[in-house]
């Protein structure tokens, strides 16, 4: 997963698309990098590992002059995690360049570049963003937003994307709708973000989404946009209400916070914990949610387990050894709301089961009675392949162990799910127009075929 920034038209472009990736930071940890062009159409590029705030020394942004600028930070699956695979992308062309930074993955990556490779393309990275690169490099449309429109066309699956080509500034949403995009203004500047909570902090206002499959193009000319016809039914994440997306954003056109407290209240209606004492939430991530559950079960909201912000998301650690060791260094449980408590831990998703294992266990080391577990998401019993870094099946622990099993395997008295159709009646604009594959295995586009080959390309 990754977080995009954008912004045309200000003397201060890369200083603004700095902050703006500190907003957008929860999206991505691995690498960050920003790309800022001038007038001229003269670029300057920074890419580095890890998190922006020791990314960049105020020097180098200092040396990135011009008025437009775009940003990423990045998050990748295990093995990919190299300065190669920092983007924006970043090459020369026709005496210009062309930056991009993309949010998504393609399902059909190993094909398009297959294609490329057969006729001679070479490629610096391994991600399926470079294939778009390439692909606008070879179109020999006249404006900007008509290459990336030919480069995009039998792109499939999911991509939010801000591009820089010559002087123009482009943002482009696939049709299904994916990930999210938001456009802003700030002054006479246009500002394009993941979410809405960058365009806070550089004090833009909020315009409206990019729409699914549109192409906005920004230059001295003015703004143009050319519109694909949108899928027949949108796709987008809902897996962003429920976990990626900051609950001070607005996403879709509508509130995180607001949808995780929903998810929270159906949560508590479906899955009541009668004996308990207490609710508590698994920082931050499902703090909204289990506002709502205490807000619709009546039970008192406590915080039980204190999470150390000074370590990043778990998964960020290829190896499970490196997970399992992480509980422990990110979470501990306060003995004084547990003890001798009959308690409701809520979070937002089991993944793998190695976190909730480790959290269940220091909630009984602190003296935790009973351990009720409550998700405000169903059980995930399938990979993403529309960029969030979900495993495949067998790291899965819903998809190869009965819910009665995955509450054995993680040690809490119960367990229990929000369901699926809970899930959609309970997030803003539902309960169609969301992707739910993780959970339900309806992919909306065809799977990429060969997973291993598919892998090595995003
Ligand atoms: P686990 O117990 O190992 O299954 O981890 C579940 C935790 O990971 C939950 O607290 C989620 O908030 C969090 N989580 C869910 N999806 C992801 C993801 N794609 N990347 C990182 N963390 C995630």
């Amino acid at each position: 997963m990754c977080g995009i920034f954008g912004i045309r038209d200000n003397a201060d472009a890369a200083r603004i698309t700095h902050l703006g990736l500190y907003s957008l930071q929860h999206r991505g940890q691995e690498s960050a990098g920003i790309v800022a062009v001038s007038a001229n159409g003269e670029a300057q590029m920074v890419r580095k590992m890890g998190l922006v705030s020791d990314g960049f020394e105020e020097d180098r942004i200092a040396s990135l002059h011009g008025p437009i600028a775009i940003g990423h930070t990045r998050y990748s699956t295990a093995g990919t995690s190299t300065i190669d695979n920092a983007q924006p992308v970043f090459v020369r062309f026709r005496g210009g360049h062309i930056a991009l930074a993309h949010n998504g993955n393609l399902t059909n990556a190993v094909a398009l570049r297959g294609a490329l490779e057969a006729e001679g393309s070479i490629f610096a990275s391994t991600m399926d963003s470079e294939v778009i690169v390439h692909r606008i490099a070879k179109s020999r449309a006249a404006k900007p937003e008509e290459q990336l429109a030919e480069a995009l066309r039998g792109a499939e699956g999911a991509y939010s994307l801000l591009v820089v080509i010559g002087t123009t500034l482009l943002a482009a949403r696939d049709p299904n709708g994916f990930r999210p995009l938001t456009m802003g203004r700030l002054g006479d500047s246009w500002v394009f973000a993941s979410e809405t909570c960058a365009l806070d902090i550089v004090g833009a206002t909020i315009v409206r989404d990019v729409a699914p499959g549109e192409i906005i193009a920004v230059d001295a000319e003015g703004m143009r946009t050319l519109q694909f016809p949108a899928a027949p039914t949108l796709h987008r994440c809902v897996f962003e209400y429920i976990y990626f997306a900051r609950p001070d954003s607005r996403i879709f056109g509508a509130s995180v916070d607001r949808a995780r407290r929903a998810l929270g209240r159906q949560l508590a209606l479906e899955q009541p914990a009668p004996s308990a004492d207490l609710v508590f939430a698994v920082p931050d991530s499902s703090n909204a949610a289990a506002l709502g559950y205490a807000e619709a079960s009546g039970l008192r909201l406590e915080h039980a387990l204190i999470r150390n912000h000074y370590v990043g998301r778990t998964f960020i650690q290829p190896t499970q050894e490196g997970r399992d060791a992480k509980v422990k260094v990110k979470y501990n449980a306060v003995r004084e709301v547990l003890e001798g408590k009959s308690v409701v831990m809520v979070d937002d998703s089991i993944v793998r089961g190695t976190t909730t294992r480790g959290l269940v266990a220091l909630l009984r080391g602190a003296g935790a009675r009973e351990v009720h577990m409550r998700v405000s998401s169903p059980p995930i019993t399938g990979p993403c392949y529309y960029g969030i870094d979900t495993p495949e099946r067998a790291e899965l622990i819903a998809a190869n162990m009965s819910i009665d099993e995955v509450g054995r395997a993680i040690g809490v008295d119960s367990l229990g799910y929000l369901s699926i159709e809970g899930m959609l009646a309970s997030v803003p604009g539902g309960p169609s127009g969301f992707c739910h594959a993780c959970f339900s295995g309806q992919y909306p586009t065809q799977p990429p075929v060969d997973i291993k080959r598919y892998r090595s390309v995003v």
